[in-house]
């Protein structure tokens, strides 16, 4: 099945809001195996908002509409959806009663408009929406319709309706539209999350080459974040049990050539996450220093619940003055070295893993820029140094982009030299044990 998004509203072209739902849905059609090759953005104007779903209808199996579903005038989707079809619109009695029963409750009086919409083409179906007041809608073309964008009864497209606002557009995919779309592929679609750390888009995209390329029942497709990739591996099939057993071997494969790097298989679990989980698992207590970063890796940290059993402290010490007299940088160093260096970034982790007796430090020194950079330093130079029970790893970083974007890469690579520093740090630790044996 190919789907295709079409984004309604004049205020994402204009770039007032940003167009997350065509990002949101993209994900979702990869998580049903399903192909999407175009995505739209149109204004409020029916004539404009036809000329794309005819286009899309010609093109695509499903066209998912986001926006315009709502009371006001410039709110056309449905009513330009029906004049391209030849369909009527009909109130829809429990839409209808919905919003009556929400305008009784708040003591309001229900416009005269907010009747549009629970107005539905003939012979659709409701998506119910629970979060607000507009209904999701479904067609299924019939043959007739289907013909006057070159398609027949069997290739019949369908258009599904959503309203904008994405709360709303998010919760009635999960708890509806999802189910319904797996039943019109007509096979059980099972996907799973792998997330890698500390290897480029392209390294992964290399060592997985075949798997990517193959073609094959299961699909291996890679998404790259600031610091990760994530690829999800999806099979479809008759039932989830056989479903999940195409899927199982690719993931052990992947594994198997990415080793460590691979942080977990679990959707939800995020970076800092497994970070904290492994200092958990080791009983690790740990605190940061950070410069340029500002307490984000802090942040990072503490978002994850559980993490007080083994967060001390978080310096934020930005000046020099603070990085001696807080964390006991010496000042020869700054001096000779300068705070964006190797030799401070090493003191600044056995500074604050000696004055707060943690097990594990890391400190991060860098310029952010827009400005502050030379030659010898430009700016994206980033000096992070991780301190795992006395043992010092100190790595440079040369990231591009603006300074948001450089704090966040120097963030998430904190947390990834974090974690291989303590896995590190564990297996020289066996590999010691079976020296001895
Ligand atoms: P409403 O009843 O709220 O008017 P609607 O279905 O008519 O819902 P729109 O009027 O198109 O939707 O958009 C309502 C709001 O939803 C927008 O102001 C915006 O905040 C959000 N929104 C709409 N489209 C998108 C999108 N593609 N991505 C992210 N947010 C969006
Ligand atoms: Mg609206």
């Amino acid at each position: 099945m190919t789907a295709e998004t079409l984004c309604v509203g004049t205020e994402i072209l204009l770039g007032n809001i940003v167009n997350t739902n065509a990002a949101y849905l993209a994900s979702q059609y990869a998580k049903l195996g399903i192909t999407s090759y175009y995505q739209t953005v149109v204004g409020d104007n029916a004539d404009r908002i036809k000329e794309c779903v005819s286009m899309a209808l010609s093109r695509s199996d499903l066209l998912v509409i986001s926006g315009g579903l709502g009371p006001t005038q410039d709110d056309l989707t449905k009513e330009a959806v029906s004049e391209l079809l030849g369909r009527k619109m009909d109130v829809d009695d429990t839409s209808a009663k919905r919003i009556k029963l929400y305008f009784d409750k708040r003591g309001k009086k229900m416009s005269k408009n907010n009747i549009r919409q629970a107005m539905i083409p003939e012979g659709a179906r409701i998506i119910d929406n629970n979060n607000g007041l507009a209904p999701g809608v479904l067609i299924e073309l019939n043959a007739k319709e289907a013909a006057k964008f070159g398609k027949n009864a069997k290739t019949a497209p369908m258009i599904l309706m959503l309203p904008g606002p994405p709360e709303e557009l998010t919760a009635m995919w999960e708890s509806s539209v999802a189910g319904i779309l797996q039943k019109y592929t007509g096979q059980v679609i099972y996907s799973a999350m792998v997330k890698i750390c500390g290897r480029t888009e392209s390294e992964v995209a290399e060592l997985l080459d075949d798997l990517i390329q193959s073609g094959g029942e299961v699909t291996v497709a890679p998404y790259a974040k600031t610091g990760e990739v994530h690829l999800r591996v999806t099979a479809s099939a008759e039932d989830e049990k056989s479903a999940k057993k195409l899927v199982k071997p690719v993931i052990k494969e992947i594994k198997n050539r990415l080793g460590n790097s691979v942080y977990t298989t679990d959707e939800d679990t995020t970076l800092e996450q497994a970070v904290v989980e492994l200092l958990l698992a080791n009983g690790l207590t740990v605190t940061t220093a950070e410069s340029c970063t500002g307490g984000l890796i802090a942040g990072r940290l503490i978002n994850v619940p559980g993490v007080s059993e083994i967060f001390k402290s978080g310096y934020i010490t930005y000046s020099n003055k603070a990085k001696r007299k807080i964390i006991g940088v010496k000042r020869k160093s700054l001096e000779k070295y300068g705070a964006v260096s190797a030799q401070v970034v090493k003191e600044m982790a056995e500074g604050v893993a000696f004055f707060t007796k943690s097990d594990v430090a890391v400190a991060v020194s860098g310029i952010a820029g827009p400005d502050g950079g030379t030659p010898e330093k430009p700016v994206g130079l980033v000096y992070i140094a991780v301190n795992v029970c006395g043992q010092i790893t100190i790595k440079d970083f040369h990231f591009s982009g603006n300074r948001a974007k450089v704090r966040n890469s120097a963030v998430a690579s904190a947390l990834i030299l974090m974690r291989q520093c303590i896995l590190e740090y564990y297996s020289k630790l066996t590999f010691g044990d079976n020296d001895n044996e």
